[in-house]
């Protein structure tokens, strides 16, 4: 790992789970007891949007009883001290990485502690539930949604991220099953840029033949002994 300047990193629902909050793909497939369909897509919003703003409801109140763990700890303190440039995309929707410390991130699939309004596309922040029919502060319209980006929807940020790809020395994935595209695809782009890049999870990902290097193990271990060894 020399003459590295530029770091990308992803990191995914496992970075979480040593946190307390449950991945994606979890026992049987589902979120948290539910089909993904049912509560990640534009058709069950419209279903039943009962069901999927309670269920992010219930998402973003768990998020008071967890605390980022030694993996979120250790991409803050790399983001406060590494003199070249950095960019943490995550996938997730937790608060855990900006509660550790960090800065230089971008939330691509959106936050539970955001609301989008489907009418006007305003973004406001969002602490407590969400009933469905909320009214927008921006332009007054009953439609206000969880802020999370579902399949079939655009992810937030992508030119950002696509540049800083291009600009890339290192490409560093962490927890992420690699399943959910276009973020299962910025390894091709960064190897395509020159990139070296390297995999942390605790299984190997759905692309784990793209990484240059994969390293296997519980992301509260794997992450801080590999920032430490960047700053050294
Ligand atoms: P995923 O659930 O599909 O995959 C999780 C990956 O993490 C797996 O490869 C697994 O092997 C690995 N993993 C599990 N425990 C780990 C640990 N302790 N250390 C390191 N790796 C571990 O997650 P994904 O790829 O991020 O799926 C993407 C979608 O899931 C996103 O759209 C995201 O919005 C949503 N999601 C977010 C959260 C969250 O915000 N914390 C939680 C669940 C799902
Ligand atoms: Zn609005």
């Amino acid at each position: 790992m020399r003459d590295i300047q530029n770091i990308v990193i992803l990191t995914g629902a496992g970075l979480s789970a040593e946190s307390g909050i449950a991945t994606f793909r979890g026992p049987g497939g589902l979120w948290e007891g539910h089909r993904v369909e049912d509560v990640c897509t534009p058709e069950a919003l419209a279903h039943d949007p009962e069901l999927v703003h309670r269920f992010y409801d219930a998402r973003r109140a768990k998020l008071a009883e967890v605390a980022p763990n030694p993996a979120h700890v250790a991409l803050a303190r790399l983001d406060a001290e590494w003199s070249g440039q950095l960019l943490i995309v995550t996938q997730n929707v937790d608060d855990l990485h900006e509660r550790a410390g960090a800065n230089r991130m971008l939330h691509m699939h959106g936050e539970l502690k955001s609301a989008l309004c489907a009418a006007c596309g305003d973004n406001v922040e969002w602490e407590d539930n969400l009933p469905p029919g909320t009214q927008c502060p921006n332009c007054g319209t009953p439609a206000l949604r969880p802020d999370i980006v579902f399949f079939g929807e655009m992810p937030y940020h992508m030119d950002v991220i696509e540049a800083a790809l291009a600009d890339a020395d290192l490409f560093v994935s962490i927890g992420t099953s690699g399943a959910v595209y276009p973020a299962a695809g910025f390894v091709q782009t960064a190897r395509y840029h020159g990139a070296q890049t390297l995999e942390l999870n605790l299984d190997p990902s759905a692309g784990s033949h793209w990484f240059g290097e994969t390293r296997l193990g519980p992301a509260g271990t794997l992450v801080p002994e590999w920032v430490d060894a960047m700053l050294a």
